[in-house]
């Protein structure tokens, strides 16, 4: 079974995925971690946001190791452990004008599908997994959102619990400047009918997780 959760940053996706494949006890495929790796390693290797040839060439040799568990995600580049290294702030404001030159696009949707094809049932995040990526094998394809305000205080909350200094205004402007990046190179919104759409704005983390399952169980009839 593939469930396939599309949306913008901020959304609440990510969490809401892990958790809905820890209850499915089904693994769970963090694509906005792999974006995040080549922009971690364009850092650590200083090669500019501008340099595309460079940063194309460096997202072709890169040995990308993921560990999709249930309720973790493990993330190795080059042989070294950057789980937590792909999380700053440093990291976001670099990873969605990486993400959008096509050819970085091209070798991980590739990465993607390879990997889930070695997972078989998978929950998978990121903003074209289900218009995209997944568009023809997925089981249940959600799209989620919530307003702007609200995507910046989960975001907020999430890297003050991470211990980085930032300010709201700095997290607010970071999403507003990802979501036109990611506008310009998003996938095709799914149509209306291909798949379920849900606000999160007004709803808990538990709320979305239940309501994810039981349109997954719906769908499958379970
Ligand atoms: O989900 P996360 O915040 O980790 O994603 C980081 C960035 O990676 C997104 O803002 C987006 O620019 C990019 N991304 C993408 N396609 C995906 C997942 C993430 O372009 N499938």
């Amino acid at each position: 079974m593939i469930i396939t959760i599309d949306g913008p940053a901020g959304s609440g996706k990510s969490t809401a995925a892990r958790k809905l494949a820890a209850h499915l006890e089904i693994p769970y495929l963090d694509t906005g971690a792999m974006y995040r790796a080549i922009a971690h390693l364009a850092l650590e290797e200083g090669v500019s946001i501008d340099d595309h040839d460079a940063l194309v060439q460096l997202a072709e040799s890169a040995d990308l190791w993921l560990d999709c568990g249930p309720t973790h995600t493990r993330v190795k580049a080059n042989g070294h452990d950057i789980s937590e290294a792909i999380r700053t702030m440093a990291v976001s404001q670099v990873t969605s004008p990486i993400a959008r030159i096509p050819e970085i696009r091209r070798i991980l949707v590739e990465k993607q599908r390879s990997i889930g094809r070695q997972l078989g049932s998978f929950v998978t995040e990121g903003r074209d997994q289900g218009s995209v990526v997944f568009k023809d094998l997925a089981d249940v394809r959600f799209v989620v959102d919530a307003d702007l305000e609200k995507r910046a205080e989960r975001r907020y909350q999430e890297l003050i619990a991470d211990g980085e200094d930032v300010s709201m205004d700095d997290v607010r402007e970071n999403l507003n400047t990802r979501d036109a990046n990611d506008c310009k190179q998003w996938a095709p919104l799914l149509e209306p009918g291909q798949s379920i759409k849900i606000d999160t704005t007004n709803m808990s983390l538990s709320e979305v997780v239940d309501c994810l399952e039981c349109h997954v169980r719906e769908s499958v009839g379970a």
